[in-house]
């Protein structure tokens, strides 16, 4: 398949299924924002359940927060936001459309009077390349003026540093220790797209580890090495996966050693993930600009410094994404094709599907029964709507690990078929124990 095939069934089957929707479809959608649906809600649901188990509840050295989006406005002086998170950008006079500077489809510099505009075709109607902030912007309070203006947040990981001190004396951690949170991020990005890949609104999963200065270098190397095995532990195919180490011309001025988790989506290999070595930048920086004192002072040595921070960052939708691709397979069975999401168990948004063979001889009032006793464990799901096979293809393509079906011989022995949904092979359990057998394969 081309890979621009394999990203339109899955944009289709994640619409088809539930997956994701587009933003304001009723509208006409607006430009990359994306919806997740009822299955989508799950599959994210679980990606960062799984995140935060890993990161923050199997670890006695992280703790979890939840910062507000809107920050004081001096937080992103600090941070280098309003200075230097810009792009320069093109704009057309003509059509109004914008780009960035360095967009391939810009024949000559922009600016010069025989440019032609990549859209409107029209000559010289593009201006010379000016800054953009990626920052959305917007007011607090009645009165729109610039002393009012707060933005919403580009990332995650500033409503970490802003709280390290209130986190250090509440929990009594000791360096090194970390801070970790799951939240919303915005960036007016000028060339959104390929899905949920690059999106204005996103979900980020950030991890920032304080240490004392001297040994980053070997936390860097301990959280780089973790992060690739969490992915891997999701079931992601390891020759999808790789590391890209950020050149000199790369790195930003304020890193000293920065990995990329790179996946090979259909459209190429792209970063989802970011483990950088970010040395005491963060926490001086704040420091200077808020007047308060950020540094650690070791007890048993008495010796002050600020902390040093290796931060691993994540996102949600980006790795739903990679594990939407990792997961899609056609394949042929019995001479029909199927389409199949290899879904890790974990991850998948319903674990069982219960079907009565058919709608009658008291199948489904058991099925039913079994059902109601399945959803007190787990996510599950009853179908009783056409052929037997449909249903299986139904729940093939949501990813759904097992198949129960209720069938003539349930009503003899109680037992009933349960369908694997990779290998295809149906074993016959007893009822009344369907709920541990499933549990214990779920966990396996
Ligand atoms: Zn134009």
């Amino acid at each position: 398949m081309a890979p621009t095939d394999v990203m339109d069934k899955l944009v289709s089957l994640a619409k088809r299924r539930g997956f994701v929707f587009q933003s304001s479809e009723i509208y006409g959608g607006l430009g990359s924002v994306w919806d997740y649906g009822p299955l989508g809600v799950e599959l994210k649901r679980n990606i960062k359940d799984r995140w935060w188990r890993a990161m923050v509840q199997q670890r006695d050295d992280i703790e979890g927060l939840d910062a507000a989006i809107l920050m004081h406005p001096k937080v992103w002086e600090a941070s280098g936001h309003i200075a230097g998170f810009t792009d320069p950008l093109v704009d057309c006079k003509q059509c109004k459309n914008r780009f960035r500077a360095d967009d391939e489809r810009l024949k000559g510099p922009p600016g010069a009077p025989d440019t032609a505009c990549p859209v409107c075709g029209n000559r010289g109607t593009l201006t010379a390349p000016r800054m953009f902030n990626l920052m959305f912007k917007t007011f607090m309070g009645p009165v729109e003026e610039a002393a009012a203006v707060v933005y919403l947040r580009p990332e995650t990981a500033q409503g970490i540093y802003v709280n390290y001190l209130n986190v250090l004396q509440a929990s009594r951690q000791k360096i090194p220790f970390g801070i970790a949170q799951i939240g919303k991020a915005f960036r007016n990005e000028i060339t959104p797209g390929n899905f949920i890949f690059r999106t204005r609104e996103f979900e980020q999963m950030e991890m920032q580890f304080f240490v004392k200065p001297g040994t980053e270098d070997e936390w860097f190397e301990f959280w780089r090495a973790a992060r690739m095995q969490w992915h891997q532990d999701l079931g992601v195919r390891q020759e999808k996966l790789r590391f890209h180490a950020h050149t000199k011309d790369e790195l930003a001025h304020y890193a000293k050693a920065a990995y990329d988790i790179e996946y090979e989506f259909p459209f190429g290999w792209h970063e989802f993930e970011g483990v950088h070595n970010r040395t005491d930048f963060d926490l001086s920086r704040h420091q200077q600009f808020s007047g308060k004192k950020l540094e650690y002072v070791e007890t048993a040595t008495n010796e002050r410094f600020v902390p040093c921070v290796v931060e691993t960052s994540v996102g949600a939708d980006r790795t739903a994404l990679a594990v939407l691709c990792d997961a899609y397979h056609e394949e042929e069975v019995a001479g029909e094709k199927r389409v199949v999401l290899r879904l890790h168990p974990s991850l998948a948004p319903v674990k069982a599907a219960v079907f009565p063979l058919v709608n009658k001889e008291g199948m489904p009032e058991f099925a039913r029964r079994l059902y109601h006793d399945l959803r007190a464990r787990f996510n599950a799901f009853y179908d009783d709507s056409g052929s037997i096979g449909r249903r299986y293809r139904r729940q093939d393509e949501a990813g759904t690990p097992f198949g129960v079906t209720v069938d003539g011989q349930t009503l003899q022995d109680g037992t009933v078929t349960v369908r694997d949904r990779d290998t295809l092979v149906q074993v016959r359990v007893a009822a009344d124990q369907l709920g541990g057998h499933l549990s214990e394969r779920l966990a396996a």
